[in-house]
């Protein structure tokens, strides 16, 4: 078979060219370090790890992203082997030493005769007579390309900064104080006039809510981030607070056409959250993207009436990446609708994270392959960790404020409510649900790859 061209030897790439392998198909892996470096890689090793060694909780009895671990496993992940056989200790998460890690990717890549690896960048659209190409050029894909990229998508579709919100656990909000109602009660496009979580706040609360942001400690800017110009829209929550008291009444905070229905009044101030996919179990919060550390988030954001026992989903964030609007252009296997020879895969889809990148480039590997070998592309089911993530960008997220986003067992569709002794239907809570949602995963997960299951243990 002709080769699959994969654009980018990070996490994601390095794992796509590996199952590409799995199925017999050979693989040119273009990296273009050492040649041209990027602002955090420090080697030229392929799959370095950018920034922390830990891929996070390894638990794949309760954690998402330990059952996204386990999945991977279960998929023979090159990722996946080489930080087993690297780890070092930290508790129930799984860390590596990085240089062992990177060594073990790069060494295996190497050896495998069905590919070849060429260092040197594409510095824009890979050429015409690349049949099958998966692009993996990560959070800080290179100009040429970006700029490339921008041209062939549209100007909308290709962000250059992730301002985040934070997301909230819908189940987490307390709907004693908090209330659903759209602002004068207007439906928007297929809403009800009753879409978003308001949460109110007398003056005494919004002032010294406000002060907390201006005095909450924040992550610095780095260098190059400083350079990237973002926009308006995307302007940190402390910024517009340090603008003036009331800046924040007249802009993401603002009460007008929402009314308290505890009170029948409209409050001084209203924290506004927006169902964030589509099974409405995460919500966002409106125009809350922030540079503050994770800790005070936490804090201070618990602060809010209605959001006192608030479990995030993720965090508030502003930093560079370069990641492209998914949910309008990736068809179901990842390919760019506008030009589906062209796949994408790694952080530059939409997801965050080490794992979750390097799982989204297993699945563009698996993809590729089956179209490769003139089969039908397998999907995975939409109850596993691999199907919740592919669910998420390419369908499942708000398009409108799709942001990057970790594994969360958010993105899973529900645990099946359970029939207690008394015949009553209960739903799942807590570490039973996580659990529930886990075991399923893994389940689904060996039916789909027709293995006998193998219990969690
Ligand atoms: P990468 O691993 O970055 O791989 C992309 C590869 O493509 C690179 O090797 C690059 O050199 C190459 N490339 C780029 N453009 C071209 C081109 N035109 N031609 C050829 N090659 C090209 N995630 C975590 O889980 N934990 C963290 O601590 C963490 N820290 C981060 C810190 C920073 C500064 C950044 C930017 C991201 C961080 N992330 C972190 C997010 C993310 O998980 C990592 O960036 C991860 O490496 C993404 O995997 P990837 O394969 O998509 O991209």
């Amino acid at each position: 078979a002709a080769p699959v061209h994969v654009v980018g030897g990070g996490l994601a790439g390095s794992e796509a060219a590996w199952q590409l392998t799995r199925a017999g198909v050979p693989v040119v892996l273009h990296e273009m370090r050492p040649q041209r470096g990027t602002a955090a890689h420090q080697t030229e090793q392929l799959a370095e790890l950018v920034c922390s060694n830990s891929f996070r909780s390894d638990d794949h009895t309760a954690n998402a992203v330990g059952v996204l671990h386990e999945e991977m496993r279960r998929c023979d992940s090159i990722i996946m082997a080489a930080a087993d056989s690297h780890q070092v200790p930290a508790g129930s998460a799984l860390a590596v030493d990085r240089v062992g890690f990177s060594a073990a990717v790069q060494e295996r890549l190497e050896a495998e005769p069905l590919i070849t690896i060429e260092r040197g960048e594409i510095a824009g659209l890979p050429p015409k007579d690349w049949d099958s190409v998966i692009v993996a050029t990560g959070p800080l894909t290179s100009d040429p390309l970006a700029e490339a990229i921008r041209e062939l998508t549209g100007a909308d579709s290709l962000a250059f900064f992730d301002a985040i919100a934070p997301i909230v656990h819908a189940e987490s909000i307390d709907f004693d104080t908090a209330w659903f109602q759209s602002r004068y009660d207007k439906p928007g496009p297929g809403g009800s006039g009753a879409d978003y979580v308001n949460c109110p706040m007398d003056e005494e609360q919004y002032t010294a809510f406000v002060q907390a942001l201006l005095d909450g400690d924040k992550m610095d800017f780095k260098e190059w981030e400083e350079n990237t110009p973002y926009f308006e829209g995307c302007m940190p929550i402390e910024i517009m607070a340090s603008r003036g008291p009331e800046t924040l009444r007249f802009g993401p905070m603002k009460p007008v056409g929402l009314t308290d229905p505890r009170t029948g009044r409209r409050p001084h101030a209203v924290v506004q959250l927006r169902q964030d996919n589509a099974l409405g179990t995460l919500f966002n919060i409106v125009g809350f993207q922030t540079k503050l550390r994770y800790g005070e988030q936490t804090r201070i954001f618990r602060m809010i009436p209605g959001l006192q026992n608030a479990e995030f989903a993720r965090l508030g964030g502003l930093h560079r990446n370069t990641f492209i609007h998914s949910p309008s252009l990736l068809d179901g296997t990842l390919r760019l609708k506008a030009d589906p020879r062209l796949r994408f895969a790694g952080q530059i889809t939409g997801v965050e994270g080490y794992v979750e990148s390097s799982a989204i480039g297993l699945m563009a590997g698996r993809f590729a392959a089956a179209e490769r070998l003139g089969r039908a592309p397998d999907m995975p089911p939409a109850t596993t960790a691999f199907g919740a993530l592919i669910g998420h960008i390419t369908g499942g997220a708000n398009a409108e404020t799709f942001q990057p986003m970790n594994v969360n067992f958010g993105l899973f569709p529900p645990p099946e409510e359970q029939i207690t002794a008394n015949g009553k239907r209960r739903k799942l809570k807590g570490t039973d649900r996580r659990k529930a949602l886990a075991v399923r995963a893994l389940a689904d997960l060996d039916t789909w790859l027709g293995r006998p299951a193998v219990a969690a243990e």
